[in-house]
């Protein structure tokens, strides 16, 4: 199927007419008699054939509610209800993809589209929207806000991915643009546009769909003390870079442009910044093997220590440089088994502290000219870990998820790891069965820690992420087995508090999204240049 016939089906699916609201009234009747929402679906067919989308069903109810016909039902539309995970660590993730532009990275394996920012394809599922609003960021956001409204997800607490290519390497005035467009549409501005960046932040720490994180996509030898400064006046929170592998032998052959020294630079001064630090590891890339990779692997814990990490196998493209090197004859992409069999042997060693967002590029298979095919590789891989008897303890693997939580048999741990000049805390309250129900990231820069030249940072301790999860609620809701709300985050605040005391540090500093200012505003922290500072007494 074309991407133009892949968007016109996609919106048939979910577009409305009488005949889906007759039917869609037939399901949700099923549904309330006790009947699974995919069996009710399927009982009830379209006429053309097909049955119809989850989305769909959700907008009939929520035009039935409009119109009077339906009272609203919760417990029936948390039913029926898409894909509730997408809201399950407490946040929703908005993607948005900047437009096309070169980067100045000469990677052999990223492949080429005139259409798309580099690295990206054009029916990769989140690029194909982006192509569809023409890479308008005030469209992408309001339109997914509005998609994922329809479908009943809260959307007052959003984490707004902005990915393509290097973010670094487009104009200044484009990025702040782009930022203050998607600050404008989770902002509710309708067709206005703010007159500055600060000022739609300003609107946005109060506003309907607060901004909780904000991440942006870049190379290494692009991170600079000055590059940090600007990140945090756009409001950034979280940084994915491609560390891709730690041989500067590997790096060279793939074209990379930066070394492995430059990569360790690059998280130094990310973590001394307070960022959430995201490194994208690339297995099989050329002149790697499967058992040079799994030592590559376990270098990410000595210094690197990202806490998320992006396991993206190299997949062979046809509008890559790799595909000329692949047909002379001197690449070769390893087998699905291959890679099941070095992902389950690496995953068990993964700390505690870091999350596996993924374990393989959402890139749609027909791309891939040789190698893996299979999208599904994470679930292949849990197969493949389960039969022999292994786990993966990464926070992914570990967390509450929508589950109800007993506050009262909650355990702190603080698991605390060295990083290149930083000594940092992993504080987490676990359930008794090993689930992260949440966590704090608290770093302590140690000496010889490169200078980010912020005055919000000196000697200060620095909390880099306090994530507690549960359903994503409406702020200021409460709900009895949601852990959200059950002052988790105070309580790690605290302990973060005591443990900066106990190292002396004058001062405790938090980057802040813009939409969680007022949390912390709230718990003693005062507004500085770029963070949220609280001093702290010298002990008694
Ligand atoms: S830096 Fe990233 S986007 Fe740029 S060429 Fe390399 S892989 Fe592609």
């Amino acid at each position: 199927m074309t991407i133009s016939e892949r968007q016109k089906r996609w919106k048939q699916d979910n577009t409305l007419t009488p005949e889906k609201i007759t039917l869609a009234r037939l399901v949700l009747d099923d549904v309330r008699a006790g009947k699974g929402v995919l069996d009710a679906l399927r009982a009830h067919p379209q006429v053309g054939g097909g049955i119809l989308s989850k989305a769909a069903l959700v907008a009939a109810y929520n035009e039935m509610v409009a119109s009077g016909e339906q009272t609203p039902d919760k417990a029936l539309l948390e039913r029926i209800r898409m894909k509730p995970v997408r809201t399950l660590s407490g946040v929703t993730t908005v993607t948005v993809l900047t437009k096309p532009y070169p980067c100045p990275g000469k990677c052999i394996f990223c492949p080429t589209d005139v259409r798309m920012p580099k690295s990206y394809l054009p029916d990769e599922p989140g690029a194909m929207r982006a192509l569809e609003h023409n890479f308008d960021p005030f469209t992408q956001v309001q339109s997914r806000i509005t998609a994922l409204e329809s479908l009943g997800h809260p959307t007052d607490k959003i984490e707004l991915l902005i990915l393509g290519g290097t973010w670094s390497a487009y104009r200044r005035d484009y990025q702040e643009w782009f930022v203050k467009r998607c600050f404008d549409a989770m902002n509710a501005a309708g067709d206005s546009e703010s007159a500055s960046l600060p000022e739609a932040q300003s609107l946005n720490e109060t506003g309907s769909h607060r901004n909780v994180g904000l991440v942006i996509e870049t190379r290494p030898d692009e991170i600079t003390p000055k590059e940090l400064i600007w990140l945090r006046y756009l409001g950034v929170t979280k940084v994915q870079m491609g560390a891709q592998s730690l041989d500067d032998r590997v790096l060279e052959m793939n074209k990379r442009g930066h070394t492995v020294a430059q990569t360790l630079q690059a998280v130094a001064l990310l973590r001394a910044g307070g960022f959430k630090i995201v490194l994208h590891w690339m297995p099989n890339l050329l002149g790697a093997t499967p058992r040079s990779d799994r030592e590559d692997f376990s270098r990410l814990w000595s210094g690197f220590c990202p806490d998320e990490i992006k396991i993206y196998p190299n997949q062979l493209l046809a509008n890559a440089e790799l595909y000329e090197v692949w047909q002379r004859g001197e690449f070769q992409p390893y087998k699905t088994e291959e890679l099941i069999d070095l992902i389950a042997d690496i995953k068990p060693g993964i700390p505690r502290y870091c999350r596996v967002n993924r374990v393989i590029r959402d890139i749609p298979s027909t791309n891939v000219v040789e190698g893996n095919r299979r999208t599904s590789l994470r679930m292949d891989i849990s197969a493949e870990l389960k039969r022999r008897g292994t786990q993966c303890n990464c926070i992914r693997c570990r967390e509450v998820r929508g589950t109800s939580v007993d506050s009262a048999a909650l355990r702190l741990d603080d698991l605390t790891y060295q990083a290149t000049f930083a000594e940092e805390h992993f504080l987490s309250f676990i359930t008794p069965d090993d689930r992260i129900a949440g966590f704090l990231r608290l770093c302590l820069p140690q000496p010889g820690s490169v200078e980010t030249g912020m005055a919000d940072l000196k000697d200060a301790a620095l909390i880099r992420e306090v994530h507690v999860y549960g359903q994503s609620l409406a702020v200021g809701s409460e709900t009895g087995s949601a852990t959200q709300h059950s002052g988790l985050g105070t309580k790690l605040l605290i302990e973060a508090e005591i443990i900066a005391r106990a190292h002396d540090y004058k001062a405790l500093a938090v980057i802040s999204a813009i939409g969680t200012r007022k949390y912390y505003l709230e718990r003693g922290f005062e507004r500085g240049e770029m963070y949220l500072v609280r001093k702290l007494d010298p002990p008694n």
